[in-house]
């Protein structure tokens, strides 16, 4: 599984970093990132992000 955030279109709201901070943080711009490229079993909590995204800027590629 691969997951980013699309930069372009995060608005730094942070709801991905509280619900799944184990993925994701915010950078230096205050927009989230992953931290990591190994999401093997946070896979329930990443699709939660996704659903909840008000941007919808988290993408997912299995
Ligand atoms: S939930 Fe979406 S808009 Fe909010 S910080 Fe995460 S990627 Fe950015």
């Amino acid at each position: 599984m691969k997951v980013y955030v699309e930069s372009e279109s995060c608005i730094g709201c942070g709801l991905c970093v509280s619900l799944c901070p184990e993925a994701f943080k915010m950078d230096n711009s205050g927009k989230s990132e992953t931290k990591t490229d190994k999401f093997g079993n946070l896979e329930p909590e990443i699709k939660q992000c996704v659903e909840s995204c008000p941007v919808n800027a988290i993408k997912v590629e299995e």
